[in-house]
């Protein structure tokens, strides 16, 4: 792309949005992007409806792992929804489609499947609550686990309390918010509180703010911390499950949860997300004593999914593929900083990494997040959005197994045009 792209139809689009949709999208996190609207996407390419060209790394927010319209998935879907779609009853690809979940996950005994994330963090905390018989739960600065009232809250500033109009202060009451990565921290409120509180909830590395991985031995001390006081941990996988590894961050960092939801990379971008666990602490949901219910759940399009993209992902994974591009391109974009003497700074792991202006010291939770420049990078990453690179506002690019070395290339060049025509 050279020059501005001509978005005629997009802002048609936006404009005749704009009146029966609210900000003119369905999803508050798609506020703030570039008012593009896109015809269609195929494996790490996007086109927008004015048939403007760009390299994806927002992947519907993670989802798209495999890339676009992954043939075999959607194959797999559409095949198996001809013949019916919610049955009323179980249908026969809901059993295949959880046994390849829990071997790929390899720690837990059972999973129960549902549409969202956020739904799926609902139901670990109630199951984890009825276990414990205890009411409050500790989550962290920065971490995003959907947007219902108990648990949504700033991912970004040194704003606490609550982050929507509508939510009340009293739906926060049953948790405690602590700085992430601080194993301390929670060992100082456990032994006070311990004995109240049911679970500890964490995006076991930090995606949405900033790219940060645990330190190491911090997983290993929170694990330790749960156990001396019978606190249920969950993992919030929504985001690292099937993407930093097959088992996500569980497998990664070596370190098992008693519970974890996921969702995104879970089924080649279908709608499905799931929770995972222990067998002791998901069988109340088997026996009817804790709720967990949804019409469309493990919908022949969900297990379908499901089956297709775990098949792919256990039979060919991509894993050294992904981990490889994205190391180069984190490589090459530190290259450019470099030469281009921009601060601009690149944090992550090889498959969701985090790139802002700032400071160059790494940084290790929300609090060392804010010091950096994120809004600068926003405005960069609208400019990157007129020479063909879709990304996401926050900062964290997603890669997919579809990126290949066409893609590398071209967005290398594509930043570097940003770079050369003005300084960000
Ligand atoms: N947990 C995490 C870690 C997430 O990143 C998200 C979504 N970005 C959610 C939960 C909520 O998932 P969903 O949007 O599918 O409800």
């Amino acid at each position: 792309m050279t020059g501005t792209p001509v978005r005629t139809h997009s802002e048609a689009f936006r404009q005749r949005a704009l009146i029966s949709v609210p900000g003119g999208v369905n999803s508050n996190v798609r506020l703030s992007a570039p008012p593009v609207f896109f015809a269609r996407g195929a494996g790490a390419r996007l086109w927008d409806v004015d048939d403007n060209e760009y390299i994806d790394y927002v992947l519907g927010q993670g989802p798209h792992f495999l890339g676009h319209a992954n043939a075999a998935v959607n194959e797999a879907v559409s095949d198996a929804c001809t013949r019916g779609m919610l049955f009323g009853g179980q249908n026969a690809l809901e059993v295949q489609a959880c046994e390849l979940t829990l071997a790929a996950l390899g720690w837990a005994d059972m999973i129960r499947l549902g549409m969202t994330g956020t739904e799926c963090v609902q139901a670990a905390l109630r199951a984890a609550r009825a276990a414990t018989g205890r009411s409050t739960f500790v989550h962290f600065e920065g971490h995003y686990h959907g947007w219902l009232d108990n648990v949504l809250v700033h991912t970004s500033g040194q704003q606490s309390g609550v982050a929507s109009a509508g939510q009340l202060s009293s739906h926060l009451a049953d948790s405690h918010m602590l700085p992430w990565n601080d194993a301390e921290a929670l060992a100082a409120l456990l032994s006070v509180s311990g004995d109240t509180i049911a679970a500890v909830i964490m995006e076991p590395m930090m995606v949405n703010a900033g790219g940060i991985e645990p330190l190491p031995g911090y997983l290993q001390r929170v694990r330790e911390l749960c156990d001396q006081h019978g606190v249920v941990l969950i993992f919030d996988e929504v985001i690292t499950g099937f993407r930093i590894a097959l088992g996500g961050a569980a497998e990664k960092y070596g370190v098992t949860p008693d519970l974890a939801t996921y969702g995104k990379a879970m089924a080649g971008g279908w709608p499905v997300a799931g929770l995972a666990g222990r067998r002791d602490l998901m069988e109340p949901f088997g026996t009817g004593v804790v709720n967990h219910s949804g019409t469309f759940n493990g919908s022949v399009m969900a297990a379908a999914a499901v089956v297709a993209t775990q098949q792919l992902l256990q039979s060919d994974p991509p894993y050294e593929r992904v981990d490889a591009y994205g190391t180069e391109l984190m490589a090459q974009l530190a290259k450019l900083a470099e030469r281009y003497e921009i601060p601009l700074r690149v944090q992550g792991v090889a498959a969701a990494f985090h790139v802002s202006f700032g400071d160059p010291a790494p940084v290790r939770d929300l609090r060392s997040l804010d010091r950096l420049d994120l809004d600068r990078y926003a405005g960069f990453a609208t400019r990157l959005a007129d020479h063909g690179l879709w990304l996401a506002q926050r900062g964290i690019w997603y890669v997919s197994a579809a990126h290949g070395e066409q893609e590398l290339t071209d967005t290398v060049e594509r930043v570097e045009a940003a770079l050369a025509e003005q300084l960000p």
